[in-house]
Formats: C-alpha cells, sequence, structure tokens
C-alpha cells in the first residue's frame, strides 16, 4: 500500500495526461511525457520514469489508478 503523501492526482485529455499543478515547482497544467495508453502497463507493475518537463524533477510512477499517479517519492506532508 503507497501512502497518500506519495500520490499526486492526474488528469487526462485525449491520449494526454496531465497535472493541475507539479508538487515540486507549482506549475500549472503541466502536460506530462506521459501517454494514457501506457497507464494499464505502469497499473501492472511496470514501473515509469518521470520526468517534469516544467522543472526537470524525477520520480518513478509505480503505480496508477483511476485519479492518482503513485509514486517512489514524497510529494506532500
Ligand atoms: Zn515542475
Amino acid at each position: 500500500m503507497i501512502p497518500f503523501s506519495q500520490t499526486w492526482p492526474y488528469e487526462t485529455i485525449g491520449k494526454d495526461v496531465y497535472v493541475m499543478n507539479c508538487p515540486y515547482c507549482e506549475a500549472s497544467n503541466v502536460l506530462l511525457p506521459l501517454k494514457v495508453a501506457e497507464l494499464p502497463a505502469i497499473h501492472d507493475g511496470k514501473k515509469r520514469l518521470l520526468v517534469f518537463p516544467c522543472c526537470n524533477h524525477s520520480l518513478s510512477i509505480i503505480d496508477v489508478d483511476a485519479d492518482y499517479l503513485l509514486t517512489d517519492k514524497r510529494l506532500r506532508g
């Protein structure tokens, strides 16, 4: 079970994934270098390195649900 502090909400538009706010630099509406089509594989256990285009911070996505990216980094609290 991944703690809530390591989760971040995401949204999708068409094939693209974005976040309302970056957890690191607070940029808004950040389009991620990640496609909706990749989400099932991540949910099945494929770790995915994610580099935020706004500030180059990186983390690994280790799972995903309908609303949240679940990561290896503490993002809040
Ligand atoms: Zn950022």
